[in-house]
């Protein structure tokens, strides 16, 4: 975080900067609450504020943050929002509806370095990292355009959050403050490739979030040809640091599955699956993949989907399959912004 970055400071580091730029006391907590109360990201509309204090806080503090470029809604309700940032690069997030509230899938990084085969957001390779605050920005505008409440949040859009480690703490501080957004914990997910270094140091923090981990094969012979990252940390490694991060965090951890047609989704993949998730504190969610252009991989059908799940759960592994939201509307990652880029004429 720069020392000027306001979106991304916690209410301490926000009085503190004030005190050192002579600002009156009183105006950090005006500010906290303009930005994380009232989700209100513009000097401008921040009205109990003297004018000539607003140019100096423009100056000293700009605001680094996402703008709605767009916004679609699906038929089931899902919403995808695309955002541009400050240097002219896309995010996007989508917002969920469950019984059990909204959910918001959002992005951690422009890009991604990770290569996964079947992912959008891998194509054109990485730009850079979010801060914590541009994160935040595409929550509070996402809650600010539907009008609804968000309750859950998922890491799970673009990008790898635990390549992006500090701002993403820090993002979780924040978002989790009870003077803020104070979502529970509880419901936040955040998703990994699996850098198992990463994994560790998230294990230390023992927070109580959830771990999703993308498997995606149960052996490394198939892991490696569609994830690169797995010749880096094999899943004898990944699995080994999965079941201390339960022993140590007792917090679940959920094994996403992208099925693949003819790649990693025969009887046997499920059978040595379930072998290797014995006994783990776990809950394995199996997703036909999302079709991408680029990609020649292919959803699953069905009845494969049924019988993988069928095998995994007469293993004693606890598995379901995911609900498809959004399918209408380029709801997986990386697909709304490719299509943004390349309307405008552009390449990745
Ligand atoms: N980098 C993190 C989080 C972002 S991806 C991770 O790898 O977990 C979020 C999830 O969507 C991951 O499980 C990812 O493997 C999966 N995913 C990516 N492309 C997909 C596609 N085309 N179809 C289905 N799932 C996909």
């Amino acid at each position: 975080m720069t020392d000027t970055d306001i979106l991304s400071m916690t209410y301490e580091e926000l009085s503190e900067a004030f005190e050192k730029n002579s600002i009156q006391r009183f105006r950090a907590k005006q500010v906290w609450e303009w930005l994380h109360t009232h989700l209100v990201l513009d000097y401008d509309e921040m009205l109990n504020l003297p004018k000539s204090l607003r140019s100096e806080l423009s100056e000293k503090f700009p605001i680094v943050r996402c703008f709605v470029r767009g916004k679609q809604v699906a038929s089931d309700g899902t919403v995808k929002m695309l955002y541009e940032l400050r240097d002219g690069d896309y995010v996007e997030c989508v917002i969920m509806k469950y019984k059990y509230g909204n959910s918001i899938c959002i992005s951690t990084e422009v890009g991604c370095k990770m290569g996964c085969a079947f992912c959008a957001s891998t194509i054109g390779g990485f730009k850079r990292k979010l801060s914590a605050g541009e994160m935040l920005s595409e929550i509070y505008l996402a809650q600010k355009e539907t009008g609804e409440r968000i309750s859950h949040i998922v890491l799970m859009g673009m990008g790898e959050p635990l390549d992006n480690f500090d701002n993403v703490m820090r993002f979780i501080t924040l978002v989790t403050d009870r003077e803020g957004l104070n979502i529970s914990m509880r419901n936040i997910s955040l998703s990994t490739c699996g850098l198992v270094p990463q994994i560790k140091e998230l294990m230390k923090l023992r927070l109580q979030l959830t771990l999703s981990v993308s498997l995606h094969a149960p052996n490394d012979e198939i892991r490696n040809k569609i994830m690169p990252v797995n010749r880096i940390y094999n899943t004898e490694e990944l699995l080994g640091v999965c079941r201390e991060y339960t022993a140590q965090t007792s917090r679940r951890i959920s094994f996403e599955y992208a099925m693949l047609s003819g790649v990693n989704d025969s009887d046997e993949c499920a059978r040595e699956l379930a072998s290797r998730l014995k006994g783990m504190l776990c809950h394995v969610n199996l997703i036909p993949v999302n079709e991408v252009d680029e990609s020649p991989f292919r959803p699953s059908s069905k009845e494969r989907v049924k019988a993988f799940t069928g095998i995994l759960q007469k293993g004693g592994i606890n598995a379901t399959v995911r609900r498809k939201l959004g399918s209408d509307i380029d709801a997986s990652c990386g697909q709304l912004r490719l299509k943004t880029i390349k309307s405008k004429g552009g390449t990745v």
